[in-house]
């Protein structure tokens, strides 16, 4: 399937982003989109790359009723700006919930980070501030939120399409968390950046439709990688645990690349699924 046609026909997952924080893989860092018969209607995520990929996707910003941010770490993050700023110009008459986890002492919270991006009078771009900053007056805002979750799936956000909801995952010190969209009757799951440790994740992916793990490590990984990212193993152990239809592979990073038969036959050992590596701007149809 063309990446310019993801889901004309139905429910459909676009990778904008399959990379992690390095530039030297030629991919762009972690972002996904939800498309719903033509229209882009929640983006997860928004790594460096991922704003020009948006582009090339054919999505429209005024089309997205949400963006999920998994943590925010630049390579999950760093592109929102160019998308707020890309919106700007097309004719969004509706304010943008921003959903994302609170803060600690390493990362802001989401309405932090929201409002030291385009808050007054200390944003970074507090010259949009008017515009969309969170509080303006205009017809477009930025509605960001905090999200304490635990490790049982709790409902974030509703609307007439979709339900989505959020664990707390473990990624070394930094607040994440896992994403689950339902919509059309089907179930989609973002385990964002993890090491796996706890139920959570697999509580959120049970019988999940497609389920985008993150690739970040390899089998044998130690110490601070370990600590941050799960590797092969634990994304099979998982995948079968909740018996997952179909698992994409994204966030793949120069240490997993050219590895795929390692890791596909480690996630082989608990997973019989399907199982794709995903590139940018790959499309899943959701069936
Ligand atoms: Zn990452």
């Amino acid at each position: 399937m063309r990446a310019q046609s993801c889901g004309s026909g139905g429910l459909a997952v676009q990778v904008l982003g399959s990379g992690g924080p390095e530039m030297q893989d030629k991919r762009a860092s972690t972002s996904y989109l939800i498309w719903d018969r033509g229209a882009a209607r929640v983006l997860v995520d928004a790594g460096g790359g991922s704003a020009l990929r948006f582009g090339e996707s054919g999505a429209q910003m005024s089309q997205v009723d949400v963006v999920l941010f998994s943590h925010f770490h630049i390579d999950h993050s760093g592109d929102f700006p160019s998308l707020v700023f890309s919106s700007w110009f097309e004719d969004r008459k509706r304010p943008l919930p921003v959903y994302g986890p609170p803060g600690n002492d390493f990362m802001p919270s989401t309405t932090e980070f929201v409002h030291d991006l385009f808050g007054d009078p200390h944003g970074a771009w507090r010259y949009l501030s008017d515009l969309v900053g969170p509080g303006a007056e205009g017809t477009y805002t930025l509605q960001p939120h905090n999200v304490v979750a635990g490790s049982k799936p709790a409902l974030v956000f509703r609307n007439s399409e979709m339900a989505v909801s959020a664990v707390r995952v473990i990624h070394g010190g930094f607040p994440s968390l896992a994403w689950r969209v339902e919509m059309g009757g089907r179930r989609i799951v973002f385990s964002g950046d993890t090491n796996g440790d706890g139920d959570g994740l697999t509580q959120l992916a049970m019988d999940a439709d497609l389920f985008v793990a993150h690739n970040a490590v390899p089998e044998g990984a130690t110490g601070l990688e370990r600590r941050l990212h799960m590797p092969p193993s634990v994304i099979g152990v998982t995948a079968a645990n909740a018996h997952v239809r179909q698992l994409v592979l994204s966030h793949r990073m120069l240490r997993t690349l050219g590895k795929e038969n390692e890791t596909q036959a480690e996630i082989r050992r608990h997973f019989s699924g399907p199982i794709a590596f995903a590139n940018d701007l790959d499309c899943f149809p959701v069936k």
